[in-house]
């Protein structure tokens, strides 16, 4: 009999602290899954903390963010006895954190957990005993089936920077990705065209480019006409079922390659929700732009696309956070990963290829996540990892204005 521990991270749950923060407040459906599948009759399953790793023979770990790789590193032994089984959606690239699991699944793992615990590879497993240093090819395994109350799986508009919508093929029982009426993710994101109001007064839906130009660019065709249209009917839907307000999260990417921190950048958003409050004459709207900056995702037509990593970046944000304000429609932004900092942190994870556990065991650690931005960025470019991003892309250079590496790591006593 197999014993397999579920890891949950305490500081993890910390990070993400909400009114109920607890491992099982999320929906973890992929996971849940897996451990639904183990052969009981023959395994033992619990969730475990990490001093209790070493107690099981397999220890499962979910990754879906960056956030989970650092807690990763954060809290599994480089020296232990249990194997580290790691997959999930966050699971791209592992060679920069190799030291810290023994078993790579990419792609969907439905059906697979038994076969894994004895012994069996797929051709989406990646052994880390057996290729040490990840030089096979693997497979993104796909949905084989859906799982619980899943509506679905892939997505119909495949916008071209999105990772999800590129490895994940179509199965449906509804016709989308996350449809309005799916009961799970009834108030979840969803593109804003599609959205319909139920019984919510709270929504949140993609739109991912401040201006027409940048949505047409990335596959998201969505005209300001469109766009201005699409608000007024859902403020005056909301009016007329006699709600105070309608608020809205609309999701939002930042520093495409073509685009800068401009003094206007959110100007033509705000001329749009101008043009918006003149033709409503009842009703209220409330916006809240969650600004998340580009990144360039594997296998997805952007992925050899160099983000603007302009550090200007939070200032343009923090300054134009208010972006529109009138007589019915308030819109302001609400940043998540606001600084070229924490974005070389994503595509340091995501794109760089061969990387030292020594500067991901940096990052990981909390006087790191204490500097400010511009000491990230210095502290990255000190032990070299933006200058190998640069190599291990086709990319022309990067360049972070106004930053003296050298000078920043002498006057804060860094060695390198
Ligand atoms: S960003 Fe949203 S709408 Fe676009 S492909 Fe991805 S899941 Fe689909």
């Amino acid at each position: 009999m197999a014993k397999l521990g579920v890891l949950v991270y305490p500081r993890k749950l910390k990070e993400r602290a909400t009114a109920a923060p607890y491992f099982d407040n999320f929906a973890y459906r992929g996971l849940r899954a897996v451990i639904g599948e183990v052969d009981k009759r023959n395994h033992a399953v619990r969730y475990i903390a990490p001093h209790q790793i070493d107690e099981c023979d397999f220890v499962l770990v979910s990754l879906t963010s960056a956030w989970d790789i650092l807690s990763l590193i954060h809290y599994v032994p480089i020296r232990r006895r249990a194997k580290i089984i790691a997959g999930g959606q966050g699971l791209v690239n592992p060679r920069p954190f190799m030291q810290y699991l023994d078993l790579a699944v990419f792609g969907r793992a439905e059906g697979q957990i038994n076969e894994l615990i004895d012994g069996g590879r797929g051709a989406n497993v990646l052994d880390v005993g057996k290729d040490p240093a990840a030089e096979g090819n693997y497979e993104y395994r796909q949905a084989q089936y859906l799982l619980g109350d899943e509506a679905d799986t892939g997505c119909i508009r495949k916008c071209y920077f999105c990772g999800y919508g590129w490895t994940h093929r179509s199965l449906n029982r509804g016709g989308n990705y996350q449809a309005s009426d799916d009961a799970l993710y009834s108030s979840s994101e969803q593109f804003l065209s599609e959205l319909r109001l139920t019984e919510n007064v709270h929504y949140s839906a993609g739109l991912d480019g401040w201006s027409e130009a940048s949505r047409r660019s990335v596959g998201k065709p969505f005209s300001n006409t469109s766009l201005v249209e699409k608000l007024k009917t859902l403020t005056e839907d909301a009016a007329a079922r006699g709600w105070a307000r309608l608020s809205l999260k609309l999701y939002m990417i930042h520093a495409y390659p073509w685009e800068k921190p401009l003094a206007d950048y959110t100007g033509e958003m705000a001329r749009a929700l101008a043009d918006l409050d003149g033709k409503l004459s009842s009703g209220r709207l409330v916006i809240f732009f969650k600004a998340t900056p580009f990144c360039p995702e594997p296998m997805t037509p952007m992925a050899r696309c160099l983000p603007c990593f302009d550090d200007a970046w939070r200032t343009m944000l923090k300054n134009q956070w208010l972006v529109y304000q009138g007589s019915h429609v308030e819109a302001r932004i609400h940043m998540t990963v606001p600084s070229a900092a924490e974005l070389a942190h994503m595509v340091f994870f995501r794109r760089a290829g061969r990387e030292e556990s020594s500067v991901a065991e940096m990052m990981s650690r909390p006087k790191y996540l204490s500097l400010t931005a511009g000491l990230k960025l210095a502290a990255l470019s000190v032990r070299g990892v933006l200058g190998r991003l640069t190599d291990a892309a086709p990319w022309s250079g990067l360049r972070v204005p106004g930053l003296n590496p050298e000078r920043v790591a002498s006057q804060m006593g860094w060695t390198y």
